[in-house]
């Protein structure tokens, strides 16, 4: 699809519909919503601006927008929080962006059938502020925590830290309405009302409209579960020897069988060393502890007790030392922050210099961990030894399927990029070892992503393969409901669907 730049025509015909206050076609609001927090390639910051950035109040705005590109052929781009880190919201082709971020109501709030109804633009804190009142949370709780809006959440199918015992983003979200590809607004959920959670009635569409990247709608409404405060929450973080023991405590941890556990985080000796070197709000542990790893529960204060005791027990026939109350509870409760703080890396010779944090998301079975873990930290070597720009961070391991925390794990990689040092060079090297990453996680049976979704440079080019037929059925699920390729073009490879020979 070319590069269109907006007449004065179309943007009048956007202001008819928007207000002129949410309309933008200056420098600054264009420019700033270009970019995520993830590698941004700031040596070519131009080809991601769009034309325009509009913040409609309604879906009946985003309904008008929509109807409009399809009939300019023009590209548009939804954005929410802009935290995503695989690219989802970064405009591509240009084009309008339509960024939900004043639509931050709550509409209803259903307290009998346990259901909170919002707009797409409501953040998780000022979620949990409102609830906490009425005795209840809406548990969807990433590290972008204060940062990352519900239709972000929708919009890429999202990991939450406490998602073994609440579940994850597409558990939570029960229905939601979107305005689809064509203009028309629908609602989709498991079938039956808004409310219902579990309904055999036709397709399961919310599952279709979840993690799409805002390649086929975007999300103007959506009702979600209703949790009640847990009474109790207790952590847990236990030093190991050897990444060996850690990784089999992990184990252990993880299929206690325990109702209550949200989660289990391995952490392994890169990650200590970056801790204790670079992160001031860390407290090291003496060098003989090689990794770490960390547990929550979550429940009834009865339950919670019942299930501490039995974690105890599995941490002491680990081998584990128990870390104390204050790393245990201080570092659990740092966990919206711990990311959103590393601002500084070393090069190759200790110097500190300004870098950004990104993290490769895999998902990984357990079995394969210890062998995954050596591979990548090899291909980060390799980056580093190239290029001076990159610095290994380390890995974590956490806990994965909702409700059954024990199969696979979200297996990140954490590297540090000073940005500034970007060029063609380092930024192929960079693609290339993305790709390698992610073919490392389908070698060993696993998924390139398993919370930010996979449409980056490098990572998107093994999906066909990941996905084998079911790519082809993706490819034919967006011609038909976005005929004119105008909703969010360019992501996860979908252009093909549009080439004279797809299916
Ligand atoms: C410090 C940090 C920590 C993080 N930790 C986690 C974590 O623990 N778990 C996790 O899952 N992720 C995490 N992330 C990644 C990110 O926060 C999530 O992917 C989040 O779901 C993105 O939400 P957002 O509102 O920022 O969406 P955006 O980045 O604005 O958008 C994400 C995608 O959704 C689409 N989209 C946006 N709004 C809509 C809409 N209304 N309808 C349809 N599509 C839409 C966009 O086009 C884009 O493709 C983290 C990121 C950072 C920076």
């Amino acid at each position: 699809m070319p590069t269109v730049t907006l007449s004065d025509a179309l943007l009048d015909e956007l202001v008819q519909i928007c207000g002129e206050e949410h309309v933008f076609a200056g420098a600054a609001a264009r420019f700033n919503r270009a970019r995520v927090p993830s590698p941004f390639p700031v040596h070519r910051w131009d080809e991601f601006v769009p034309d325009a950035v509009v913040l409609p109040t309604s879906a009946e705005q985003i309904s008008e927008v929509v109807k409009l590109a399809n009939r300019e052929r023009v590209p548009v781009v939804p954005r929410a929080g802009g935290t995503g880190l695989t690219d989802g919201a970064v405009p591509l082709r240009h084009g309008i962006m339509v960024d939900v971020k004043l639509m931050n109501r709550i509409l209803e709030l259903d307290l009998e059938d346990r259901t909170v109804t919002v707009q797409p633009g409501i953040n998780m804190l000022k979620l949990s502020e409102e609830l906490k009142p009425h005795g209840f949370i809406y548990p969807d709780n990433p590290a972008s925590y204060p940062c990352s809006l519900v239709g972000g959440r929708i919009g890429t199918s999202g990991w939450s830290l406490i998602g073994g015992r609440y579940g994850h983003t597409r558990d939570l979200v029960i229905s939601f309405e979107l305005v689809l590809p064509t203009g028309e607004i629908v609602r989709v959920g498991d079938g039956g009302g808004p409310k219902v959670r579990k309904s055999s009635s036709g397709y399961q569409l919310k599952h279709l409209f979840m993690g799409h990247q805002g390649t086929l709608g975007i999300v103007t409404e959506a009702t979600l579960e209703l949790v009640k405060r847990p009474e109790a929450e207790f952590s847990a973080f236990y030093a190991y020897p050897s990444y060996l023991d850690a990784w089999r405590a992990t184990g252990d941890f993880a299929r206690s069988g325990a109702a209550t556990l949200a989660g289990v985080v391995l952490f392994d000796e890169w990650k200590l060393a970056y801790l204790r070197r670079d992160d001031e709000a860390y407290i090291p542990q003496p060098e003989s502890v090689k990794a770490v790893v960390a547990l929550a529960l979550y429940g009834n204060d009865d339950e919670v007790r019942a299930s501490a005791k039995r974690m105890l027990r599995l941490g002491k026939a680990s081998g584990g030392t128990y870390l104390g109350d204050e790393i245990s509870q201080g570092d659990w409760a740092s966990r919206h922050d711990r990311y959103a703080t590393p601002l500084h890396g070393r090069t190759r010779d200790g110097q500190v210099v300004p870098m950004s944090w990104h993290c490769e998301d895999a998902s990984i079975l357990y079995s394969q961990l210890p062998a995954v873990r050596e591979k990548w930290h090899a291909i980060a070597a390799g980056l580093r030894e190239r290029f001076d720009m990159f610095d290994d961070w380390g890995m974590f391991a956490y806990t994965n399927g909702a409700f059954k925390p024990w199969g696979d794990y979200l297996t990140e990689i954490d590297i540090g990029i000073w940005e500034m040092q970007w060029d063609d060079e380092s930024w192929a090297a960079w693609v290339d070892a993305k790709r390698e990453i992610a073919r490392v996680a389908l070698e060993h049976g696993g998924s390139i992503s398993a919370c930010h979704g996979s449409c980056r440079e490098g990572e998107v080019d093994l999906v066909p393969e990941e996905l084998g037929g079911g790519f082809e059925v993706m490819k034919a699920v967006k011609r038909a409901l976005d005929p004119n390729n105008v909703m969010n073009p360019g992501k996860y490879l979908l252009d093909r669907a549009y080439e004279e020979d797809a299916p």
